[in-house]
């Protein structure tokens, strides 16, 4: 055992919790990866915590639970925590039930933003928010209302900033290319609330009630889960079955804690 492995045991060891991405590390496209369902009874019996973590800002926990159910994966709603969740958690924490936003997105954040209470007026003239993530049926009229809002006084929170989507055709605009648009009319930028930046990692680990020093992230991205890890003080576990790979990682910044080739080899790793 060299000390580097000694010193990533004593690190896995000592985790609590784990935040779990879910595209690339437990889902590719419509299949389930290897280890992933091992993984979550795996972690109920060494009694880790652990929350599913997606900047996916469209579905809400329970259609996200469904779309895992379908591939044969039980996870329940409460365990998943989306980029819409936690962006609706920052503005609650800021006292915003009864104040407006106007809103730029789908059903995942449409209804975490009703859920606290915030007014989400169709065309105002002016609003207290813009809040943004992504909205497959954008249209100009909606760029236009959230850019007059803005040069109106509201302030501006994205759920993500992700500027593409792998899908099988390719790259396709994802919530960062739409909030482009509004940039570019305005000169504003968002305040992002999903991975890299840490909000989201810190409310999971919170509700989890585990110290961020005792969390992990467990993710295929560099430049979100790992970076998301290393600004809210957590280890980081990166898995090499989705986006990031080794190439990437001998090129990269952010360096992971810990570099797993899958599911099973991570669970290999861990400490007896
Ligand atoms: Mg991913």
């Amino acid at each position: 055992v060299t000390a580097r492995a000694a010193a990533s045991d004593a690190r896995l060891g000592a985790i609590r919790a784990l935040l779990i991405d879910m595209d690339g590390v437990l889902v590719r496209g419509d299949q389930l990866l290897a280890g992933a369902t091992d993984l979550l009874s795996w972690l109920e019996r060494r009694g880790i915590g652990f929350r599913l973590l997606t900047n996916n800002s469209t579905l809400t926990p329970e259609l996200n639970s469904q779309r895992l159910a379908g591939l044969g994966l039980t996870v329940p709603a409460e365990r998943i925590f989306t980029s819409s969740q936690a962006t609706a958690m920052y503005l609650n924490n800021h006292g915003v039930a009864g104040q407006s936003a106007y809103v730029i997105g789908e059903i995942g954040l449409r209804s975490a933003l009703a859920d606290i209470g915030l007014e989400t007026p169709e065309a105002p003239d002016a609003t207290d928010w813009v809040v943004t993530g992504l909205d497959r049926h954008v249209t100009y009229e909606n760029l236009k209302t959230a850019a007059l809002c803005l040069q109106r006084g509201a302030r501006w929170v994205a759920t993500n900033s992700d500027s593409s989507l792998p899908v099988e055709a390719g790259l396709v605009p994802g919530a960062g290319a739409l909030q482009a648009a509004i940039t570019a009319t305005t000169g504003q930028k968002p305040g992002v609330i999903g991975k890299p930046e840490p909000h989201m990692l810190a409310m999971a680990a919170e509700s989890l009630k585990v110290p961020p020093d005792r969390t992990a992230m467990l993710g295929d991205r560099l430049d979100t889960d790992i970076a998301a890890a290393a600004a809210a003080g957590m280890t980081s576990i990166l898995v090499l079955t989705g986006v990031s790979n080794r190439a990437d990682l001998s090129e990269s910044a952010v360096q992971p804690t810990i570099v797993v080739e899958d599911l099973p080899s991570m669970m290999g790793a861990w400490p007896k």
